[in-house]
This record gives C-alpha cells, structure tokens and sequence, in this order.
C-alpha cells in the first residue's frame, strides 16, 4: 500500500442543497438556548459566517466568537456535534431530493477502494457524524477506511498528520509527503495539501471555478470527477511516488 487517498465531502464527494449550513446554525441556536446561555434572554442574532472549506469546529467558533466568552464555547462543542449529526441525518432523509452525488465519484471510490495501493479515507469540515449521515445517504460509508473530521482540530491544516496518524495505527505503514493525496473543491483542501507536502488533486464541481482553484497551484485540477481513469493516473502518477 503505497497511497493514503483522502477525500473532502461537500462539493467533492456529493452536493447537499444547503442541508449541512441549516443543521449547523439549528444546532448552535438549539444548544444554545437548552444550556439557556443568555439566560431569559433570546439567542442573538447569530451572524453568517463562510463555511466553504471550513472545519465544523472553526464554524462554531466563527459564529459565537464575540457571543460567548472562548471556555463556554468549547464545553458546548461535543453537544453542538452531535445535535449537527442528529439533525443531518433527519434532513437528509426527508430532503433526500435535493441531494446530489457528483459526477462519476461512485466510480472513482469504488476504483479507489478495490486498488491494492491505495487506503483511501476522508479529510472533510464535517464531524464525524455529520460526515457519515451525508454520506449513508449514497451508501458510501463502508468504501472509507478511516478519515480526519471537523471535530478533531480547528484548523484544516492539522488534519492530514491526523489521518496519517490514523492510517499507521491501521496499516503499520507511514504514510508521508507525496504518499499522501488530498482530492477538494476549494483553495483550502490545496492548501491544507501544500501544508502537509502532499499531492493535491483540486476538481470545480463546488463553488471554485477552474481561475479561482488555478492559482493555488494544485497538481492536478479536474472539471469533474467523472474520468475514473485520468484521476487514478494522477493518484498514482508515479511522478509522485
Ligand atoms: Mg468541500
């Protein structure tokens, strides 16, 4: 196994209409209010924050940062996750229509998955039960073999150390630099990529446009992910090993 394959979620793996921002803003308003953190008082007004290629961790302190003083933030956390998840798998189940697997990925995954040199596993915003409840919606939880999630740290950056952390524990192999591949939609999946020393593989099938991903310099940008051949070319390029 030479390959440690890491996918984002949201705009890479599937599409989800908007489900995964409600459950994340419902979830911080509702834990807020059952801890009654402003007392008798009702929730502030919560201010919008950019979520694209963000952590889950990072959101929530986005949104309450300059609410609520920094220790009561992190004591709300683990419930803030779980009422994310709770409240994904609700929604994705009664708005299953709106959505959307992305081009040619079952595809790619299950590539990935059967090859003897890849170990393939996510690296996405979502927590880990949010991340799983989108993904059910496909079947596609027993393809992944381990991940890195928005509830292990606050920064994108420190979560390819974390899956490769995890994939030792698995394999017994150390997955290092170029051994490493971080498939995303946004700048911050290629920089998280840079940060590690990994190869990046950046697609537009999310908000970023090929001109707005370019620049970053990822190694390989794709339309879509619909060419199962070309995207395993550049996962095992041999360029890279
Ligand atoms: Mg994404």
């Amino acid at each position: 196994m030479r390959k440690l394959v890491l996918f984002d979620i949201d705009g890479t793996i599937l599409n989800a209409g908007g489900i995964g921002g409600r459950s994340l803003y419902q979830a911080v308003e509702e834990i807020c209010h059952e801890n009654r953190m402003f007392g008798d008082n009702p929730t502030p007004e919560l201010g919008r924050v950019r979520m694209s290629g963000m952590l889950d961790t990072q959101i929530v302190h986005d949104i309450l940062e300059g609410v609520l003083p920094e220790r009561a933030i992190q004591q709300l956390l683990p419930d803030i996750f779980d009422r994310i998840a709770k409240l994904l798998r609700e929604g994705c189940k009664a708005e299953r229509a709106n959505m959307r697997l992305l081009d040619g990925v079952r595809e790619l995954i299950s590539a990935v998955a059967d090859h003897k040199a890849c170990l393939l596993g996510l690296l996405t915003g979502n927590n880990k039960g949010g991340a799983a409840a989108k993904l059910d919606v496909f079947d596609l939880n027993p393809f992944f073999q381990l991940g890195a999630f928005g509830d292990d740290a606050r920064s994108r950056n420190a979560l390819p150390a974390i899956a490769a952390r995890r994939a030792f524990e698995q394999t017994g192999k150390r997955f290092v630099g170029q051994d490493i591949v971080i498939i995303g939609d946004t700048p911050r999946d290629i920089e998280c990529a840079h940060h590690a020393g990994a190869y990046a593989i950046a697609v537009t099938t999310g908000q970023y446009s090929r001109e707005a991903l370019a620049p970053y310099q990822p190694d390989a940008l794709f339309d879509d992910l619909s060419d199962t051949q070309s995207v395993m070319g550049a996962i095992l390029s041999p360029n890279h090993v």
